[in-house]
């Protein structure tokens, strides 16, 4: 396949830049990137006519068995349906324009069993890195997501937790650190783990060549997880100046998800109305911690929390527009987070997150000019490749 007349960003193009290209796609890779005009041939043309083409996008923290309606009901889902879903969700962001989806909390064989036909290609869909399991220290509220926690306790046990998961087939892992806005009880400023039990799933995730990702929203919990070595901070609610300094080693990363706020403090099912108020509780600390870690350099990644009660799956693009209207980022920076910057946070930037001869054909063309109008990365997806082919 051949996409023509692509407007690129330099920024995203790891290639000789002109301001249109041709791209060369074969199977499910880039093998080529020319000015446009050139006289390459293929059965298979798309032309986006001089519009925007980016990489596909990326969201960092979705939960694909759940639906956005009430987790009690989602909870209580059978591992089936659980499964079938998650697999209309995904395509509902495929759509979108978000081709990778990293989900960081299912129950037991559910969207890990959605991957691996995805991978087998015996189902279209986007690329899903999953935690499987989320691991967990026993703690208020962890019954709320029925099967979605792993609970263990000790230093020994994350380590355990890590084989567990890992063995259940997670990519990498997913850790609570704090208590969870959703997670009825939960206290969100406060660590719920051990140092020693950051360092030993930390080192035991090592072990299996993988990483952690740690919700945290609490001050001291965040420090204590980028000490101990892991690498995606998730929500990264509560900032403060020695944060910002940690961040700036690049060993971590903050991965807020604005957008489950904001829909968390629209109308909610009874049995949820308990988040709004914790929400209500961080969000002005919370702005006024990401503007200023923003403004100090520190690269972002993008997540939305989909999935959680209000937060419709499909909807990811959402959260360019929170992030731009409440943290004023930039439009490039925007994109650069939805895009390289979260590939390297997964430390997959060597397959996706920019237009590079080698890296997976996923790549979306736009209507309108998303560095004038932050909108058209959510209302306006023309079309979307995946893997070479168009979706
Ligand atoms: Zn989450």
């Amino acid at each position: 396949m051949i996409v023509k007349n692509c407007k690129v960003l330099k920024e995203l193009l790891e290639a000789d830049y002109h301001e249109l290209v041709d791209i060369h796609i074969e199977g499910d890779e880039i093998i080529n990137v020319y000015p446009a005009g050139s006289d390459v041939k293929d059965e298979h043309i798309v032309d986006a006519g001089g519009k925007y083409v980016l990489p596909g996008f990326i969201d960092l923290h979705v939960h694909l068995t759940l639906s956005a309606g009430d987790t009690l009901v989602d909870s209580f889902k059978s591992p089936v349906q659980m499964t079938i879903d998650a697999y209309s969700f995904a395509l509902d962001s495929l759509k979108r324009g978000f081709t990778t989806l990293r989900d960081v909390g299912a129950s037991s064989g559910t969207v890990i069993a959605v991957r691996d036909s995805i991978n087998a290609g015996k189902l279209v869909g986007p690329n899903l890195i999953c935690s499987g399991r989320i691991i967990t220290p026993t703690e208020n509220g962890n019954d709320f997501f029925k099967g979605m926690y792993l609970e263990v306790d000790s230093p020994d046990d994350m380590a355990r937790g890590v084989r567990t998961v890992m063995k259940d087939g997670a990519d990498f892992i997913k850790l609570m650190g704090t208590g969870a806005m959703m997670n009825p009880g939960g206290e969100p400023g406060m660590s719920i783990c051990f140092k020693e039990e950051f360092e030993a799933i930390v080192k035991a995730a090592e072990l299996k060549g993988t990483y952690v990702a740690v919700h945290c929203h609490g001050t001291n919990a965040i420090k204590t997880a980028i000490k101990a070595g892991c690498r995606s901070i998730e929500h990264s609610s509560l900032m403060d100046d020695e944060i910002i300094e940690l961040y700036k080693a690049e060993t971590a990363f903050p991965v807020p998800t604005l957008s489950v706020w904001i829909a968390l403090l629209r109308d909610l099912p009874e049995s949820s109305k308990f988040m709004t108020k914790k929400v209500e509780a961080v969000l002005s600390d919370n702005i006024k911690g990401v503007k200023k870690a923003y403004k100090a350099g520190i690269k972002f990644g993008f997540g939305t929390d989909q999935g959680v009660t209000g937060l419709f799956h499909g909807d990811n693009g959402m959260e360019f527009e929170v992030r731009k209207e409440h943290y004023e980022m930039d439009n490039i920076d925007l994109i650069l987070q939805a895009t390289k910057h979260s590939a390297e946070i997964m430390k997959m930037d060597h397959k996706i997150g920019t237009i590079k001869v080698g890296k997976l054909a996923d790549l979306v063309i736009v209507d309108g000019d998303p560095l004038d109008d932050i909108s058209v990365l959510r209302n306006n997806i023309e079309t979307v490749i995946k893997s070479g082919q168009v979706v």
